[in-house]
């Protein structure tokens, strides 16, 4: 069998950048954000002889890497059976690997038992990546998100339960002008109730071709400025009272990275946005 290429760009997150990438799904189960320049990518479940081959082929090449990620936009909407062969298939080619992880989605982890939950634990699952994006209903709704925050917070609960770890991204700006205050308000609200490892907020980058860019330009999504979404951020991060968890943007006025762990990075960080803010060059 030939060995499988994959010809579309898929993203890690930036935290799994040493791990070992194994592609298990492409494009993404849902695939309708508004936002999402991933909502056009055919969902494609990779056959598992491909998978198998590729992680043979790979584990020629990852050297004593302990950690991999299964990529995908929401690998985890796969059959429970189908993940389970994944990660046998993780076993026997990396026998270094002690934590796998991929992205989910709020259904994703809803819709699976506890009982599938413990089971994908049991063969080496240990963290999701989910993308909360926003904790007010109202933007969820106008980006189409299709999972409300009382869903995520609904599955970041179970993940608690678990003793499955997660990380999560937000968007500075998706609410636009008009949403800024309750989405930063609200977002701080669903962030202070979960446990994530990590944070990762990205600002709002308006694709082509997506439904979130005709919004903007038929007048009916007023776009933030790089400056006003730093201020939201500012504003978010001051009322975010999460411990142990780390903070990063790598988007901040399109040029700077802000990173540290809560609580103790907390008021540094601040005090950098403060200063960008005002204007200061580093
Ligand atoms: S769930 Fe994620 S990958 Fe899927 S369309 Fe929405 S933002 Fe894109």
């Amino acid at each position: 069998m030939d060995i499988p290429t994959v010809e579309k760009t898929v993203y890690a997150p930036l935290i799994e950048e040493d791990s070992i990438l194994l592609t298990v799904t492409e494009g993404c189960s849902y695939g309708k954000c508004a936002f999402c320049d991933f909502a056009n990518d055919k969902y494609t479940v990779l056959p598992l002889e491909w998978v198998k081959e590729n992680a043979k082929y790979l584990a020629a090449e990852s050297g004593d890497k302990s950690s991999l990620f299964l990529l995908g936009q929401n690998s985890l909407s796969l059959p429970t059976a189908h993940l389970v062969k994944v990660l046998e298939f993780v076993k026997e080619f990396f026998p270094n690997v002690n934590k796998v992880s991929m992205y989910a989605r709020a259904e994703d982890i809803n819709s699976k038992s506890e009982h599938e939950m413990l089971l994908l634990r049991d063969f080496g699952l240990r963290a999701l990546h989910m993308g909360l994006e926003s904790g007010s209903d109202d933007v969820l709704v106008l980006m189409n998100k299709g999972t409300s925050a009382a869903e995520f917070l609904a599955a970041c609960q179970k993940l608690d339960k678990l003793a499955l770890s997660y990380h999560i991204t937000t968007i500075g700006g998706l609410g636009g002008k008009k949403l800024s205050a309750v989405h930063i308000e609200q977002t701080a609200e669903i962030l202070n109730r979960v446990n994530p490892v990590s944070i990762w907020q990205l600002k709002l980058l308006i694709w082509p071709n997506t439904p979130l860019a005709e919004m903007r330009d038929k007048g009916e999504f007023i776009e933030l400025s790089p400056l006003e979404v730093l201020k939201e951020e500012r504003d978010l991060l001051a009322r975010l009272e999460l411990k142990n968890c780390f903070f990063m943007d790598t988007t901040v006025l399109n040029k700077y990275t802000i990173m540290g762990l809560l609580p103790e990075a907390k008021a540094s960080m601040i005090t950098a946005m403060d200063r960008l803010i005002a204007g200061d060059n580093f």
